[in-house]
């Protein structure tokens, strides 16, 4: 699937010759003083996050061919705009997934197309790529969810099944470090000319420096629990970062950061327990669903969260926050608490936490016995015949990483199924 640019590269868990482009930021940084010696518990350099092992901070890769990001449409689509047997319609809008109530068999799709509604009929199968908000929005529409929430919307039921009723996410929030040194801005008609020149900052997606994966609850496993994000100073003044509890004393945090001056950490909690859901709004395909993350629901997230917050001790000893002279941002909106108590974190944490947009599994992958169970080992919809979801929503619960590769895993292995269960040989 992959083409990995590296000049460093394990063939046992890295591929070269695929369509999606993982290249490193250029010029490579130095991140020698980020590590720091001598220290049994320090955390570790690693080549490459996604070979052997994951444990250690590295440099972070990115989805980006000759500097500008790559897609599905740039990976797969463009390239296959030629072929006789693929057919794109953009600006489509899918309404419903039509299914025969008789048979419980889908037919095919309504969609809106500049205000004319259209039907699309398969001969094979239907599949939804609709992602983890649309494709349960979808099927809901389509009759296939929980009676109780759609009969509300007086939507008729086609197959009782927990659609929407299980979002897994990542929880996040973010810490922020003056510096002893602010970089010079420099103008947007400067950055872009570089830009199209193929070079520069714009061409590096974004300023992150490295990601770190370490697991807080058990230091001997080789399955992170957590990651954090170190992000540069850039040169260009960035919108105030957004977070989702607009309360006016986190305003006035946030406000405070200098782009040019700051370094960012971000801390994100990879499994949380906490499951939310998505529900349908009304049963106006255009009504957005109404989505609930659930961030801290459960309480062992916020545990693990404040658990995590000991690699900000280690970071602070780093030769790279001395040389920086690091100092971190201080919660002054979580005042009444002891300056680092676990009360001023807890606070501090549930102010600035934030979904990382990585929802998944409301269509989830498992077996028929799991009360959650949405879809089978090949994606199929249980109890409706030719419907298959394909997309980050039917993970069976969070990855120890960002979701956009594993959709492109997931989009791979439907094609084999798909080909497989067709006699389609897999050259074609
Ligand atoms: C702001 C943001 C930043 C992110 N950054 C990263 C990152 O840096 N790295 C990373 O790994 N992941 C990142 N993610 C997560 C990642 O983008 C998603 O997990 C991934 O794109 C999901 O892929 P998907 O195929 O499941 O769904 P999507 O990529 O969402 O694709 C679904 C497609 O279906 C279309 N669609 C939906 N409903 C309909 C309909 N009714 N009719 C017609 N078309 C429809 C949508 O327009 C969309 O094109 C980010 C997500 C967000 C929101």
């Amino acid at each position: 699937m992959e083409n990995f640019q590296s000049d460093n590269i394990d063939l046992r868990y890295r591929g070269f010759g695929g369509p999606l482009n993982v290249a490193y930021k250029e010029p490579k940084q130095d991140l020698s003083q980020l590590k720091l010696s001598g220290k049994e518990e320090a955390v570790p350099y690693v080549e490459d996050y996604n070979a052997k092992g994951q444990i250690g901070f590295s440099r972070h890769q990115r989805n980006i061919r000759c500097g500008k990001r790559e897609s599905g449409a740039t990976a797969y689509v463009r390239p296959s705009m030629t072929r006789h047997n693929f057919n794109l319609t953009l600006n489509a809008f899918v309404t419903k997934i039509i299914i025969d109530r008789s048979t419980k068999t889908a037919k095919g799709v309504e969609f809106m197309k500049s205000g004319k509604k259209y039907v699309a009929l398969s001969k094979k199968e239907v599949i939804i790529s609709g992602g983890a908000v649309n494709s349960p929005q979808l099927l809901m529409l389509s009759g296939i969810g929980l009676e109780d929430d759609l009969s509300k919307h007086n939507i008729s039921l086609i197959q009782e099944l927990p659609v929407g009723q299980y979002l897994k996410d990542h929880a996040g929030f973010k810490v922020y470090y003056r510096s002893n040194q602010t970089i010079p801005k420099e103008s947007f008609r400067k950055l872009l000319e570089e830009f199209v020149q193929g070079r520069g900052m714009l061409t590096n997606l974004d300023n992150t420096l490295t990601y770190t994966y370490v697991n807080t609850k058990n230091k001997s496993s080789t399955v992170p629990n957590m990651e954090f994000a170190l992000l540069a100073r850039t040169p260009v003044p960035e919108p105030i970062p957004e977070i989702t509890n607009y309360i006016p004393e986190v305003e006035n945090y946030t406000q405070n950061i200098n782009q040019q001056r700051d370094f960012t950490l971000a801390v994100h909690l990879l499994h949380p327990e906490s499951v939310g859901r998505i529900k349908l709004k009304s049963s106006d395909p255009k009504d957005f669903p109404l989505i609930d993350v659930a961030l801290f629901d459960d309480p062992q997230d916020l545990e693990l969260m404040y658990n995590g917050t000991e690699i900000f001790k280690q970071f602070g000893e780093t030769p790279f926050a001395k040389h920086y002279n690091l100092t971190m941002f201080d919660f002054t909106f979580c005042d009444e608490y002891e300056r680092d108590s676990k009360a001023y974190w807890y606070c501090a944490i549930q102010k600035l936490a934030y979904s990382t947009y990585h929802m998944s599994s409301t269509v989830k992958m498992a077996p028929r016995k799991d009360p959650f169970a949405v879809v089978d080992n090949k994606l199929r919809v249980y109890g409706i015949k030719k419907l298959r979801v394909a997309d980050c929503s039917i993970m069976p619960t969070t990855i120890s990483g960002h979701n956009n590769a594993a959709c492109f895993v997931i989009g791979e292995r439907a094609a084999d199924w798909i080909k497989s269960d067709y006699g389609i040989s897999t050259m074609e």
